[in-house]
């Protein structure tokens, strides 16, 4: 099966390389010229675990290429997948010209029947926007349009891609839903689940997973709160909570609250799909505005703990949004530090992998070689992200690098007691 990917992203790049992987013919397209040259040189442009390695095995194997020209790779493609963003408008809703740009591509190219995949994250009523568009030129007969929605996370996509907890398909058509059996049949094979819906419940269920995941996490923000007030430590709340299964122990870890590409755009594209319904969705908007107190109550709290922040000298351990990638959008570790250098401070900041697109964002920005040397000569520690590599300093070497022994640890990482007896001053999230 011949199978075009637009867009080569974190999602597109991850659904081509798979699907190739389960022997499909993939093309993956993208307009950033120097995206593709990168990949034809087998460099991966983002950080991606086990991704490198099913990109150059199915490129070696002639099943995985990549082009510029999208328009070439339409014509000669059953089906085509859409992954391309959906960023944010100032107004909370999606920008769609990327989407929308790429059905005109796919329109201008159409020669055969063609199911039209959405994996991009899209408002409800997308797919029948694009069906519209591709109408205007084409027979209806000659193309389906399909929900696809995406629930890799990053870090982990590879493996979230090949053995997905469900595969979502929204479709309206029996000979499309045909062509999506045999495309999943490697993942279905494999006892994987998949739910068929009609395309706009597609649409929706990925909307309404993401905020449900957003509202679980501002709860447990806010539950940090009062713990923090009654004395209560707010992980043994989070884990007593957990191990009912009604409630399950994921997405129950307080921090400065949610960031990255999906949460804070997809919970203000579902709240503004709705308000244009006119259908209230107060839990949603509480847990938006929940996650925006959530960073400012972080830098309070850093505030507080440095005292005067014109002029402190702040080792801030992460940047990327959450741990094993690079993407630094939304992040709470990045308004961190553009709000620690707003106000004057001297940021020296370490992140495993995100570095590079963090100096691009913020050029005021020191840079260390590893933890150690952030903390070198600084006022104290603000740990922003959950790297592994973070959960065992050495801190006896880390007390001996800083100025002052000062951890702020905005996810959790340590055993208070344990930090103490180390001889440090230590702030976390709601614990005593
Ligand atoms: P991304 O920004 O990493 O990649 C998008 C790519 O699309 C870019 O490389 C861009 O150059 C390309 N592009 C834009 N317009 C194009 C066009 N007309 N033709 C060809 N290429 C074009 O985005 P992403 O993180 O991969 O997200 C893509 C979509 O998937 C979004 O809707 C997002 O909400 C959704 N999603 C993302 C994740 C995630 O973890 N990143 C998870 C699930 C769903």
């Amino acid at each position: 099966m011949n199978v075009t990917v637009i867009g080569t992203g974190y999602v597109g790049l991850v659904t081509g390389a798979c699907l190739a992987h389960f022997g499909l013919d993939v093309t993956c397209a993208d307009l950033d010229a120097g995206k593709i040259q990168k990949l034809r040189q087998g460099l991966i442009p983002i950080y991606e675990p086990g991704l490198e390695e099913v990109v150059s095995r199915n490129v070696q194997a002639g099943r995985l290429r990549f082009t510029e020209d999208v328009a070439a790779a339409i014509p000669d493609a059953e089906v085509v997948f859409l992954a391309v963003g959906t960023p944010p408008l100032p107004d909370g809703s999606a920008d769609m010209r990327y989407v929308f740009g790429a059905v005109q591509t796919i329109s201008e190219g159409h020669r055969r029947y063609q199911v039209i995949v959405t994996k991009s994250t899209v408002p409800v009523g997308t797919g029948a926007k694009i069906e519209a568009l591709m109408a205007e030129r084409h027979p209806r007969d000659s193309f389906s349009v399909v929900s696809n929605p995406e629930f890799l996370r990053e870090g982990s996509a590879v493996a979230d891609f090949m053995r997905p907890e469900r595969i979502v398909v929204g479709c309206d058509d029996p000979k499309a839903l045909e062509i999506m059996r045999r495309l999943y049949k490697p993942q279905t094979d494999q006892s994987i689940q998949m739910l068929t819906t009609n395309r706009v419940t597609a649409e929706l269920i990925k909307y309404a997973s993401n905020a449900f995941l957003a509202v679980k996490i501002s709860f447990i923000n806010e539950v940090s709160r009062l713990c923090e007030e009654v004395g209560a430590d707010v992980m043994d709340v989070a884990r007593g909570m957990g191990m009912d299964s009604r409630i399950g122990p994921r997405f129950l870890h307080p921090g400065p609250g949610y960031g990255g590409s999906c949460f804070p755009k997809d919970t203000r594209a579902l709240l503004d799909v709705a308000r244009a319904r006119k259908v209230g969705l107060r839990v949603v908007d509480a847990a938006v505005a929940a996650n925006e107190d959530q960073i400012q109550r972080a830098l309070n709290k850093i505030q507080k703990a440095f005292g005067i922040i014109a002029g402190a000298r702040v080792a801030l351990l992460g940047l990327a949004f959450k741990s094993d990638t690079d993407d630094i959008r939304e992040s709470p570790a990045m308004k961190i530090a553009g709000a620690l250098l707003d106000a004057g401070a001297v940021v020296r900041a370490f992140d495993p992998a995100a570095a590079e697109n963090a100096a691009a964002v913020l050029p005021a920005l020191a840079f260390a070689k590893d933890p150690y040397d952030a903390a070198a000569g600084s006022d104290g520690v603000v740990v922003a992200t959950e790297w592994n590599e973070f959960k065992r300093l050495d801190l006896q070497r880390l007390k001996a690098s800083l100025k002052t022994p000062l951890i702020v640890d905005l996810r959790n990482l340590y055993d208070p007691r344990e930090i103490r007896e180390a001889g440090f001053t230590y702030v976390s999230v709601g614990r005593p």
